[in-house]
């Protein structure tokens, strides 16, 4: 059976991940993996483009527009799709994606460990950044989100697992995306990378990784400017006839080819996944 992983590298524009991604970049040189520029919806901000990344759609198609005011998706979605199809899933992410996909408002001291088969993220490990400030930027390393990610993928052997890494956009939000602080994370997170995805990519899964959105020279992200919607999208794996490697791929095309990478019919999704 076809299964994939989602990585999503939260506020890391296209040029730094290229510039500071050693083991992602080496893996396009090396021929096992592509990569392509992807171009973020409007509005650049998370909430909505997590809904994007999961659904095919744009923040003003499936409704959600800003981060106040998050609320549970009501359309097709990767983890209802799968779930419906009894599929397995699984989660390590901030405690929006509790909110977009598993019905109800995330309750910190008794959400953050959820195996629950009738969710759609049947097995979720969240994290709520409560109280993140320049002087306590409270992101969770990269490391220990791969190593929770690892164990459930031991445990449970999900068809579809979401991890989802904040630090980029917090230190981006903090430094901006010109300085040492908001580069170097994004290293960190490749190292954490390096380290993990060989792994899974051997136990015959299918990893992408991707932003959400970028990050501007101000430290914040929203509007329409190349920094702030230019990604890197990146796919390991075997499947053949991909887009040219120079083809600048619309965010909506994400959530179909995840789905088709699961053994899924994209078609519920309005755009095609790059798996022609
Ligand atoms: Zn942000």
């Amino acid at each position: 059976m076809q299964k994939a992983i989602l990585i999503i590298v939260d506020g890391v524009g296209y040029d730094t991940m290229l510039s500071q991604c050693g083991y992602l970049e080496a893996s396009v040189e090396a021929g096992m993996a592509h990569r392509w520029k992807m171009q973020a919806c409007l509005p650049s901000l998370s909430g909505p483009l997590y809904e994007t990344l999961h659904t095919g759609l744009t923040p003003l198609e499936h409704g959600i527009l800003s981060n106040e005011a998050m609320r549970a998706s009501s359309v097709p979605n990767i983890f209802q799709l799968l779930h419906e199809q009894g599929r397995v899933t699984a989660a390590v992410a901030h405690s929006f994606f509790f909110e977009l996909y598993c019905g109800r408002t995330y309750n910190m001291l008794e959400d953050i460990e959820i195996d629950d088969e009738s969710m759609a993220i049947q097995h979720g490990r969240y994290y709520s950044m409560e109280a993140y400030s320049r002087a306590n930027p409270v992101q969770p390393a990269d490391i220990d989100l791969c190593a929770q990610a690892n164990n459930l993928v031991r445990k449970f052997s999900p068809d579809y697992m979401l991890i989802h890494m904040c630090a980029g956009d917090t230190l981006g939000h903090l430094y901006t995306s010109d300085s040492a602080e908001y580069r170097k994370q994004a290293w960190h997170t490749d190292n954490a990378l390096a380290r993990i995805m060989p792994k899974w990519l051997q136990q015959g899964y299918q990893v992408f990784v991707t932003s959400d959105h970028g990050m501007n020279t101000d430290g914040h992200h929203g509007g329409n400017e190349d920094l702030t919607r230019d990604v890197a999208f990146y796919y390991f794996g075997q499947q053949k006839n991909l887009p040219a490697a120079d083809e600048v791929l619309d965010q909506c095309r994400a959530a179909p080819s995840i789905l088709q990478a699961t053994g899924m019919d994209p078609s519920v999704f309005p755009l095609p996944g790059i798996f022609s």
